[in-house]
């Protein structure tokens, strides 16, 4: 298969080198991907300037650095840069987990999802460290082994999938769980700070929460329990429960 390799690390991380050499064995690859480190960019796209994507000729598959986000990345690729439609999305190796409602910031989850907007299967993955020396081969291979198991199923033609991978050795990964998202909360979301001239600033630096140990089918549960873990998302976001409720709304007039 064709794909389309991406990241919101920047061209340059590690994560998404491992990626590459993986898949590079038995899949065409290309890389498009932010110029810098772009993490925490959710599904921004970049509409008021220009922009830049630079051939990097050097490297061993065809790859491009963009001046923009993981979302503007996907977008100009496929649009733009790439000879051919790609068949797969792979977003990643991001560095550190994206696991529950932190999916709604990630920009390594939205290059996917993407992906999936313009009707191809994707997955985005992440290991669960922020450590140099994290275990990035595994997690490739996992990735590897996913798309090709995803590739050429109609019915999970435009499947998302959500990969988390713990940083243990390989031999301590305790298998695979399919999940559904947990919930992640930060206690200290800012931290102030004075700057040289005596102005307060604001430093987002939240600490997190561990709650959710009893509910075992997430996530967060399963790559605390050294598994990898494996959620498929939607990109419907209709809260189809409440759709009847808010129905009844219009059975009186509203005051308008
Ligand atoms: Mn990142």
């Amino acid at each position: 298969m064709f794909v389309l390799l991406t990241n919101d690390d920047g061209i340059e991380a590690p994560g998404l080198l491992a990626l590459a050499s993986e898949f590079r064995s038995r899949h065409e690859v290309a890389i498009v991907a932010p110029d810098r480190e772009r993490s925490a960019s959710a599904h921004a796209i970049t509409v008021d300037r220009p922009l830049r994507a630079k051939k990097i000729e050097h490297a061993q598959a065809p790859s491009w650095a963009v001046s923009g986000t993981p979302g503007d990345c996907v977008k100009l690729a496929i649009t733009t840069l790439l000879p051919r439609q790609p068949d797969m999305v792979i977003s990643g190796i991001n560095r550190g987990p994206n696991l529950g409602t932190d999916v709604f910031y990630s920009g390594t989850v939205a290059a996917a999802l993407e992906g999936v907007l313009f009707g191809l299967p994707a997955i985005a993955v992440s290991l669960a460290s922020y450590a140099a020396n994290a275990n990035y081969g595994f997690a490739a291979r996992v990735a590897r082994a996913v798309a090709e198991r995803l590739i050429g199923k109609p019915v999970l033609s435009q499947a998302l999938l959500n990969i988390n991978v713990p940083n243990l050795p390989d031999k301590e990964i305790r298998g695979i769980s399919i999940t559904r998202l947990g919930t992640r909360r930060y206690r200290n979301v800012f931290e102030a700070r004075k700057d040289p001239r005596g102005q307060i600033y604001y430093w987002l630096a939240g600490e997190l929460v561990n709650e959710e140990r009893s509910d075992r089918d997430t996530d967060i549960a399963a790559v605390a329990e050294g598994k990898v873990s494996i959620t498929p998302l939607h990109i419907d976001l209709t809260d189809y429960g409440r759709l009847p409720q808010l129905e009844r709304w219009l059975d009186e007039p509203f005051d308008i």
